[in-house]
């Protein structure tokens, strides 16, 4: 029987959590220790920064180090005060110790930028592209000389990117330093191993012929993320190397205030920054177009994925997952048909890459897309499960849906109540049968979710550091899930 889910209780699922505190954390052991170490070193790029429109660098005045010093233009010197590094962390550092910085984490046109100390926060990541901007990762804005100005002294700020010569700048230590410099060596990554995906039979396989399943998170609303776990690639590299992570998800939020329909250069630049992340480290990222109504927004899905198609299609990296979860609306005659739009706008640029596809009633309904499945080449169906939730009633209605041929992908899953546990319980014997039938079917998933907080779904508790390092902070389900990655 259906269980009564409402819609306010399933979004509360994807909200940040008030409660305190609550029982889950002495349920499950903590888990200690490294797993395996594969170690990529990334390598600096020194580089002036140079505007276009001026011919002037970027330089901190008067060699100044004081923290919130905005930065502004000057007659290039290759002085320390114009000299800054790309790491691997997509910062752009001077003097070893500072980085530019959006003041004050600030989001909106005019956010002047400055140096700071050092400290990995979204806001001191910066996309360095080829069409000369250099973006914000955390506002998708363009670094900009003030009103166009070229004069010496002409302030710098995050501007709405314009495409203007004040906005483009160019760089010795070339574009996106950190996917160039620190791909790492041949068969230490799970992409170095497994390669281009597909389809085959109701499973994956890789570009050997062999079953994979692969196993990792998914983000919080990408909106929603403070302070971007999912986006910092040291942090990824992290869970690779401790966790086993193969497969990361940007679950970009779509309807709510700030998310892709309101704020889409934020949004979007957030998605491409964890795809990068995601080439630099070597695993599998699925773009997740976070949505329970995405069939009222059908034209800007399709324009959303026919864009990251074009540009990201040839990576064996990318997997597309356009509805995360549909509501109780109908997959023949709503669902199915978004499916088809948006597929055909993903193959005509990318013939091969896998794609997920959302199913009726938050994807629980894979049994209602067996019976008129989209029609494709690799496509897979997705089926969410929280296990204080869903039982053995939903594995059957997956069961049919592998006997009618699907292939499935577990793209969220809790040892959780359906809300995603805001009363802080695990159940975890139920947990353990769905994590059995996933292994026995080869079926392939991201938990939920990369975030801190007391419902039971968030990873990690407060305080954790946005680099990783999370040994000490795992909370809720995290111990179960992290064990189940090995
Ligand atoms: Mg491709």
């Amino acid at each position: 029987m259906e269980p009564a889910r409402p819609a306010l209780t399933d979004a509360s699922r994807h909200r940040t959590p008030i409660r305190p505190l609550l029982a889950a954390l002495v349920a499950v052991p903590v888990l200690v220790g490294t797993f395996l170490t594969v170690i990529s070193t990334a390598s600096a790029a020194t580089t002036a920064i140079k505007g276009v429109g001026s011919g002037r660098c970027v330089e901190v005045p008067g060699s100044s180090q004081t923290n919130g010093t905005q930065v502004a233009l000057r007659d290039c010197t290759g002085g320390a005060n114009q000299t800054f590094n790309t790491t691997s962390s997509r910062q752009l550092q001077v003097y070893g110790t500072k980085c530019l910085n959006a003041a004050g984490g600030g989001t909106t046109a005019g956010t002047a930028v400055t140096i700071w100390d050092c400290n990995g926060s979204a806001g001191q990541q910066w996309n360095v592209n080829t069409d000369g901007t250099i973006r914000g990762v955390q506002s998708g804005l363009c670094l900009d000389a003030t009103g166009a100005g070229t004069a010496n002294g002409t302030l710098i700020v995050l501007w709405t990117c314009t495409g203007a010569s004040n906005q483009q700048w160019t760089t010795t230590g070339g574009t996106n330093p950190t996917t160039t410099t620190t791909t790492p060596p041949a068969g230490t990554t799970p992409v170095a191993r497994h390669g281009q995906l597909r389809v085959c039979g109701t499973t994956m396989c890789d570009r050997t012929g062999a079953r994979v399943q692969l196993r990792g998170v998914s983000s919080f609303w990408l909106n929603w993320e403070n302070p971007g776990y999912s986006q910092n690639l040291s942090a990824l590299r992290w869970m690779r190397d401790n966790w086993n992570l193969q497969v990361i998800r940007a679950a970009m939020g779509v309807e709510p205030s700030g998310a892709y329909l309101s704020d889409p250069n934020r949004a979007r630049a957030q998605v491409e920054t964890i795809i990068n992340n995601a080439v630099a480290a070597g695993v599998y990222v699925i773009v997740d177009y976070h949505a329970h109504e995405a069939h009222n927004s059908r034209s800007q899905a399709v324009a959303f994925f026919s864009d990251l198609a074009r540009r990201y299609g040839h990576l064996p990296n990318v997997i597309w997952e356009p509805y995360n979860e549909p509501l109780q609306v109908s997959w023949t005659s709503v669902i199915k048909p978004y499916h088809q739009a948006v597929v055909s706008a993903i193959r005509a640029a990318d013939p091969d890459n896998i794609i997920v596809l959302g199913t009726p009633n938050w994807s629980q309904g894979v049994d209602q897309a067996a019976a008129s499945p989209v029609s494709g080449t690799n496509l897979m169906y997705t089926l969410h499960f929280y296990s204080c939730s869903h039982g053995s009633w939903l594995r059957d209605r997956g069961n049919t849906a592998i006997r009618a041929g699907l292939a499935l992908f577990v793209t969220e899953w809790g040892a959780s109540h359906a809300d995603g546990g805001t009363d802080g319980r695990t159940c975890l014997p139920e947990a353990q049968a769905w994590i059995d039938w996933m292994r026995a079917n080869g079926v392939s998933w991201t938990a939920w979710k990369l975030h801190t907080g007391s419902d039971s779904t968030n990873l990690l508790r407060a305080g954790a550091p946005v680099s990783g390092g999370w040994s000490n902070y795992l909370h809720g389900h995290a111990p179960f899930v992290v064990a189940n990655m090995r």
